[in-house]
């Protein structure tokens, strides 16, 4: 399987590494050209102000936009996650707007912006993951057939809809791969 990893900013070694350790091979998304014959992309976390304006300069953001509405699977780990929402919070406008969820950016207090915590998220392992939020957003509101995939303190933190999966955390920062695993699934 070809998995691209969106190389504009943010943490793209660690999930090449982990679809690597996978079997799978990864692909760096740089420009337009290296989107071509992927089963699945991956939005990686970085500050999603300046994936978002990359994604304009390099005129990827609307020929990829078109590829999610037409199926291809993507995963949105937290700045992934907010480029992909339709709605942002205080902001006026969003990036690609593909997901019917609306999120908060950096939901958390100052002090515990970074944390770890081991949650069970049935639909991806029976086993609990071990989830790394860092200045992670969440999603405030879920529209239309998006399904709620784990909750956090209440706060809304991985959701799917069809193609799409958004993570406000990072199993690309962990050892563990059940949630590579489960996306490149979504992209058989
Ligand atoms: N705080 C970042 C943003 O708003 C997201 C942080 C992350 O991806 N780790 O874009």
């Amino acid at each position: 399987m070809r998995i691209g990893v969106l190389s504009l900013q943010g943490g793209v070694i660690e999930h090449l590494n982990h679809i690597k350790k996978l079997g799978h091979e990864g692909v760096e998304v740089k420009k337009l050209e290296d989107m071509k014959d992927l089963n699945g992309i991956i939005l990686p976390g970085g500050e999603s102000t300046t994936i978002g304006k990359l994604l304009r300069e390099t005129r990827i953001l609307l020929p990829l936009r078109e590829k999610i509405i037409s199926g291809l699977p993507v995963w949105g780990t937290c700045a992934g996650m907010i480029l992909l929402a339709k709605y942002i919070e205080g902001e006026p406008d969003g990036y690609l707007k593909v997901m019917d969820i609306k999120v908060k950016r950096n939901a958390y207090g100052s002090q515990i912006d970074s944390f770890k915590r081991n949650v069970i998220i049935s639909e991806i392992s029976k086993e609990p993951l071990p989830l790394v939020f860092i200045r992670g957003p969440v999603i405030t509101e879920v529209f239309k057939e998006v399904q709620v995939i784990c909750t956090v303190d209440d706060k809304v933190v991985a959701a799917k809809q069809n193609n799409m999966f958004v993570t406000s955390f990072h199993p690309e920062l962990t050892n563990n791969l059940e949630a590579h695993k489960y996306f490149i699934n979504m992209c058989r």
